[in-house]
C-alpha cells in the first residue's frame, strides 16, 4: 500500500449533543493517536475493535474517550482510520484535533475522506456522490435512491457493458496492426447487436433520471388560481403552519412562497404563487410572469377555483390554459363550505375535487390525489435510478458516440474511426464510474462536501 499522510477532521456535526467524532486517516493514524492515548497500546490491536482510555497533552488530561481502530485496507478509506468518540464538547474536540496535528496529522479537506475512499478502489465515484446524497436525503424516497446506488446498482450495470465494449475496441485496434492485410478480428454484427443492447440499456437510464431526480428533489408543485381563491389557505393547511400571509385583499400573493411537505415519503415542494390572471397592477403582473414561469418549472399544477367569485367559462378557460401546459393537474374547487347543491351540479362538468382550504375538508384525498398523479411506479430497492446530472450527461454522450459507432458500421468507415468513436463512447461512461478522471473533475466533486466526509 503507498504511504498515504494522515487527515483529521471532526467527523460529526458541531452543535448540540453527547458525543463528538474525530476520524484520522493515514498510513501512521494508529501511530499518531497512539502518542497521546493512554490506554492499550494501540499499534498492537487488531482492526474493527473500540478501545477506552484518556487523550492526554503532556501531564492535561483532555478526555476521557472510546478509540476505533480500523487496519488498511478494510477501513472507509482503505487506509488504517482512527474514530476517537469524545465528548461534544468545542474546548476538547479543538484541543483533540490540535494534538494530532502537532503529532503528525494534517487537517483534512473537504470530501478528502471519501476522496481518498475513491482513490484507493473502497468504491467508484458514483458511489462517492452517492455518500454526499445519502447524508442529504431527507425522505423515504431521497434515502432509497440514495443507498441503492451507494450500494453500487448503478456502477455494476455501466461496469458491465463497459467490459464488453472494451472487448470489441481491442478486437478493432488489433485490427489496425493488421491493416495491410485487410482482416475483421471484430464481428460487425456482433458488434452492432452489443451497441443496440447498451444503448437501450443507457436510454432506460437516462429515462429513469426524471424520476429519480424527483424522487431525490422532491416533486415540483405550482398552486395556480386566480387571487382571492384560497391558495395560501391551502398550502398553509397542507403545510399545517402559518407560512404563507392569509388575506382577504386580491392579489395579496405577491411573491412566490416555496415550501415541502412529505406524502408517503415523497418530497412535495409546493410553490404558492400570486393568481394567474391577466392583470394591470404592475407589482402583481410580475408575480403573474412568475406564476407561468414556475409553471413550466412544475411536474404538477393544482388548479385551483372559487366558484363563488369565478364564473364557469371563466373556470373552464383557466383550466384550458393549464391543460395547454402539457403538465398533469388537479382541479380543485375550494370554499366548499360556501357551495349549494345547484353550485356543485354545475361544477360537475369539470370534475373537480371539491375542498375547503380553511376547515381542512377534503384535503386528505387532495394529497392522494397528487401522488396519483405523478405516477412514480412502487419503488423497491432493485430499481436502477439515474438521480445525477453529471451522469445523465454522460450518459447521453455515451449514446452519442455510441451512435456515430452504429453509423460507422452501417456505412463502413475505416477501423481507426470506428475505434475512435469507440473509445469515446468508454470514455464517458468511464467519466460515471471514475475509470476516467480528471483532477478538476474530482475537485468539482468532493469540494461540494463538507470536511470530516
Ligand atoms: P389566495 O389569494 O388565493 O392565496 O387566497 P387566500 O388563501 O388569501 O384566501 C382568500 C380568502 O378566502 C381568505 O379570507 C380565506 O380565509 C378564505 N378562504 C380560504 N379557503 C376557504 C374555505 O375553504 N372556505 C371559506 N369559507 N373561506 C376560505
Amino acid at each position: 500500500m503507498a504511504h498515504h499522510d494522515a487527515i483529521v477532521a471532526l467527523a460529526t456535526a458541531t452543535g448540540n449533543g453527547a458525543i463528538a467524532v474525530i476520524r484520522v486517516s493515514g498510513t501512521d493514524a494508529i501511530a499518531i493517536v497512539n502518542k497521546v492515548f493512554n490506554g492499550k497500546d494501540l499499534s498492537h490491536q487488531q482492526s474493527h475493535t473500540i478501545h477506552f482510555g484518556t487523550i492526554r497533552d503532556g501531564d492535561d488530561v483532555l478526555d476521557e474517550v472510546l478509540v476505533s481502530v480500523f487496519v488498511g485496507p478494510n477501513s472507509y478509506t482503505g487506509e488504517n482510520v482512527v474514530e476517537l468518540s469524545t465528548h461534544n464538547s468545542r474546548y476538547i474536540i479543538e484541543r483533540v484535533i490540535h494534538l494530532l496535528i502537532r503529532g503528525g496529522a494534517r487537517a483534512a479537506q473537504p470530501g478528502e475522506f471519501t476522496l481518498r475512499a475513491f482513490l484507493n478502489g473502497k468504491m467508484d465515484l458514483s458511489q462517492a456522490e452517492a455518500v454526499a446524497d445519502l447524508i442529504a436525503s431527507n425522505s423515504a424516497a431521497s434515502h432509497l435512491v440514495a443507498m441503492q446506488q451507494m450500494r453500487g446498482g448503478f456502477s455494476s450495470i455501466l461496469t458491465e457493458l463497459r467490459e464488453q465494449l472494451i472487448h470489441f475496441a481491442s478486437l478493432i485496434e488489433l485490427e489496425l496492426d493488421f491493416s495491410e492485410e485487410d482482416v475483421e478480428f471484430a464481428n460487425r454484427e456482433q458488434l452492432k447487436s452489443l451497441v443496440v443492447e447498451i444503448r437501450a440499456v443507457i436510454g432506460k437510464l437516462v429515462s429513469s433520471f426524471e424520476q429519480g431526480n424527483v424522487l431525490k428533489n422532491g416533486v415540483p408543485v405550482v398552486i395556480a388560481g386566480k387571487p382571492n381563491v384560497g391558495k395560501s389557505t391551502l398550502l398553509n393547511t397542507l403545510l399545517n403552519e402559518e407560512r404563507a400571509i392569509v388575506s382577504d385583499i386580491a392579489g395579496t400573493t405577491r411573491d412566490t412562497i416555496e415550501d415541502e411537505i412529505n406524502i408517503n415519503g415523497i418530497t412535495f415542494r409546493f410553490i404558492d404563487t400570486a393568481g394567474i390572471r391577466d392583470t394591470q397592477d404592475i407589482i402583481e403582473a410580475k408575480g403573474v410572469a412568475r406564476t407561468r414561469e414556475k409553471m413550466r418549472q412544475a411536474r404538477l399544477i393544482i388548479y385551483l377555483a372559487d366558484p363563488q367569485q369565478d364564473d364557469i367559462d371563466e373556470v373552464r378557460a383557466q383550466i384550458k390554459e393549464v391543460a395547454q401546459s402539457g403538465i398533469p393537474y388537479v382541479v380543485v374547487v375550494n370554499k366548499n363550505d360556501l357551495l349549494t347543491q345547484a353550485h356543485r351540479d354545475t361544477l360537475a362538468i369539470i370534475e373537480p375535487l371539491f375542498i375547503s382550504a380553511k376547515s381542512n375538508v377534503g384535503v386528505e384525498e387532495l394529497k392522494e390525489e397528487l401522488l396519483r398523479k405523478v405516477n412514480l411506479h412502487n419503488l423497491n430497492g432493485d430499481d436502477v435510478l439515474v438521480t445525477n446530472v453529471r451522469h445523465v450527461e454522460a450518459l447521453q454522450k455515451t449514446n452519442e458516440s455510441l451512435r456515430k459507432v452504429l453509423d460507422g458500421i452501417d456505412n463502413p468507415i475505416t477501423s481507426d474511426f470506428l475505434a475512435l468513436d469507440i473509445r469515446q463512447a468508454l470514455h464517458h461512461l468511464g467519466e460515471i464510474t471514475g475509470s476516467v478522471s480528471t483532477d478538476d473533475l474530482l475537485d468539482n466533486i468532493f469540494s461540494k462536501f463538507c470536511i470530516g466526509k
